[in-house]
């Protein structure tokens, strides 16, 4: 038999067992070597894989599915492919990203963009526990980590305060930043202080207390010290906001190509770029644009007092009487130009200069009567309609609408975000993309990237045990708009009602929309303690109120806060009633959105714009009982389309698997109890033992 070898997962040197346990670390590469417990080594024909030494400190223990996860990307990053991965809950993911990044940072940094604050303390927990000496620094936004909590109209605001505070520590000229100011007399301090802060891997709020403390400001003191740390954790915007991400490696001291990228919760990122290059004027910003040429004179004055007449009263009054609550209308950007040109002699970009001009004054004039806010109505004003004029290709849409509490907005919108997406993550040295939940895998890919070669895709199963879940689909309800009758509402109360009675521990039903809950709950009849989402409802309020018994019925919506980035700890939630496919508002928008993608992928529109997004909502909440490998629960689908083969196949693949099909209340709630019963004397909710 040929003895077992060991390999180095970097540059792929050979070891024996002895060989391996004796050097540490690897002789040709330098990676640190160890051993998966339990592992099998891999023989000399190379045909067992799950043995490969792993980047870790001595006595650390790596899961199976981080293992897989590790050799994929790994693999990904040497043949410089994307690597795009689906890895449910439980797969320890950001370790996992992490150890496939690690050991290449010697020619490199790394930058991982999340879109949640929890997503940061989970990277910022791994990367110290791994006690590498990694030096590395996490931002959230500057205004959320300056000292000084100045309220400013817009973010862009905020840093032209921040950067005229800055400017004015150089004449020590009222008002200026006392923590900047500090920074540029105690130099040496501020850096030794940084320095530490991102040996010690602290949070960013961890560092602002630490820095304010001793008066300087945490982010300033920081970004002197980019160029020494090996890894930067912030938000999407970081990576993915041109602005940000070229002063962010300015100050990293590096291009984007010597940057590796991890972008966690990376199903965010396509409507997280588009929203990028969305823009929006309220109508409270127009009001607040003509106040101020109340103020503040100017040669100007009266072309912009007609620019912003036209638009007060031909957009925003008409739309206030025309449209309905939470209404939504298409409106022809050159229609509005033409209207300026007729009514003002200028066309409708011509006219977004006089306002952003003058706004410009506006500013300066601020500025220079030593103002608080030297920010401007008319130059917002002015900016978006550059935006919206500008913004006329067939990737954009142009709305008007009235949102729930009556506000007139106007909108230019993107249908497509891998303008932002596609150059970053293909000139990046390496990307990893991962979520709990990404798929279908290959629209995801299409939807952030123009090409499909160079991008490794890969669905990881759940490493939680299937006896552990039952999920049930409803074979005879159905959220479909034709068969919304009396009598579906009726069966649905059976339905949450027989889920009610049976199932042990706390339940959540979430539903498709607020209309629909308010109009189902009020005839839902349980003994339980009722808990309904609110615009204040808290999380903390309701994870308490989960923790006190089990004996509560959680009622909400998908895509919610309570059915997304929040984790119900220690099994309080043993079941989810999810009642309808939610499928996104049905409007212009969405038509707009289906026709753009049919156009890019002929015959997919529905799926890429309509199905997936709600697919995505769907297995977000039915995710919420299982967190943890012990967690035991059900899910329950109200909906046989979810049935469908061709909805089917969208789900993962364990619901493929093992989602059951019921045709009744009654027959719902004997699986639910025989489900159950399979765990008695065995209790897995810690409340009911
Ligand atoms: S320099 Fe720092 S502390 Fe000063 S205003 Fe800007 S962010 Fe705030």
């Amino acid at each position: 038999m040929t003895p077992p070898i060991y390999v180095c997962p970097r540059c792929g040197r050979r070891y024996s067992l002895q060989e391996y346990r004796e050097d540490r670390f690897c002789r040709r590469c330098g990676t640190y070597l160890t051993l998966e417990r339990g592992g099998t080594p891999i023989n000399e024909a190379g045909d067992e894989e799950s043995s490969q030494g792993v980047w870790l400190p001595e006595g650390y223990e790596v899961r199976r599915s981080q293992l897989e996860f590790i050799k994929e990307a790994s693999e990904a990053l040497e043949e410089g492919e994307i690597f795009m991965g689906s890895a449910p809950c439980g797969t320890g993911k950001s370790l996992a990203s992490l150890l496939a990044v690690l050991p290449r940072l010697d020619d490199g940094k790394l930058l991982i963009c999340f879109r949640t604050r929890s997503q940061l303390h989970i990277y910022l927990k791994e990367l110290r526990a791994l006690k590498r000496g990694v030096m590395a620094v996490s931002f959230i936004s500057k205004r959320d980590m300056c000292p000084m909590k100045k309220a400013s109209s817009t973010y862009f605001d905020f840093l032209e305060e921040c950067r005229r505070l800055r400017r004015n520590c150089e004449f020590l000229r009222e008002p200026y930043c006392r923590y900047f100011l500090k920074i540029q007399r105690r130099r040496r301090e501020a850096e030794r202080l940084a320095l530490d802060c991102a040996k010690r891997i602290l949070s960013p709020l961890e560092t602002m207390r630490r820095m304010s403390r001793r008066g300087f400001c945490a982010y300033e003191a920081m970004k002197g010290v980019l160029d020494r740390v090996d890894v930067f954790l912030g938000t999407y915007h970081y990576a993915f906001d041109p602005r940000i991400r070229s002063s962010l490696l300015k100050s990293l001291g590096v291009d984007l190509s010597d940057v590796y990228l991890i972008v966690d919760e990376a199903h965010n990122l396509p409507a997280f770029s588009r929203e990028l290059l969305s823009d929006q004027l309220t109508e409270t910003t127009v009001e607040g644009a003509i106040k101020e040429t109340e103020v503040f004179e100017h040669e100007d004055l009266p072309s912009v007092k007609d620019c912003l007449e036209i638009l007060d009263e031909e957009v925003f009054k008409r739309a206030e009487r025309i449209l309905g609550k939470d209404d939504l209308r298409r409106l022809n950007p050159g229609d509005l130009s033409d209207l300026f040109l007729e009514r003002y002699g200028v066309a409708g970009p011509e006219a977004a200069e006089v306002l952003h001009e003058y706004g410009e004054e506006v500013r300066e004039t601020r500025d220079r009567l030593g103002y608080e806010r030297i920010f401007s109505y008319n130059h917002r004003v002015g900016e978006f309609l550059l935006n919206f004029f500008e913004k006329r290709a067939e990737e954009y849409i142009h709305l008007v609408r009235k949102d729930l509490r009556g506000r007139v907005i106007l909108e230019v919108r993107s249908l497509d975000g891998r303008e932002i997406t596609d150059p970053v993550l293909r000139q990046a040295k390496g990307s990893i993309l991962m979520s709990g939940f990404l798929s279908p895998l290959n629209v995801y890919r299409d939807l952030m990237l123009y090409q499909r070669v160079g991008v490794r895709l890969r669905e990881f199963e759940s490493p939680f045990p299937p006896e552990n879940r039952l999920i049930l689909a409803a074979g005879d309800v159905s959220s479909r708009f034709e068969r919304r009758t009396e009598e579906m509402l009726e069966r649905w109360r059976e339905y949450i009602e027989a889920v009610l009675r049976v199932n042990k521990g706390n339940v959540a039903v979430f539903f498709t929309s607020y209309d629909l809950m308010h109009t189902l709950l009020p005839h839902v009849r349980t003994e339980r303690k009722v808990v309904v989402e609110q615009p204040k409802t808290r999380r903390r309020q309701v994870i308490d109120q989960l923790e006190s018994s089990g004996n509560n019925v959680l009622f909400g919506v998908m895509g919610g806060k309570f059915s997304e980035g929040v984790d119900y700890p220690n099994n309080i939630l043993t079941c989810v009633v999810a009642v309808g496919l939610p499928y996104a508002t049905w409007n212009v928008y969405q038509r707009a959105l289906i026709s753009y993608y049919n156009r890019q992928f002929p015959g997919k529109g529905r799926l890429y714009a309509y199905l997936t997004p709600a697919i995505l909502r769907l297995i977000q909440a039915c995710g919420r009982v299982h967190r943890s490998p012990a967690d035991k629960g059900c899910i329950v689908i109200l909906d046989e389309r979810i049935t469908h083969p061709n909805i089917k196949k969208q789900l993962p693949r364990y619901f493929q698997r093992e989602m059951k099909t019921v045709m009744s209340p009654r027959e719902c709630a004997q699986q639910i109890k025989a489900f159950w019963e399979g765990f008695s004397g065995n209790s897995p909710v810690r409340y009911l033992e």
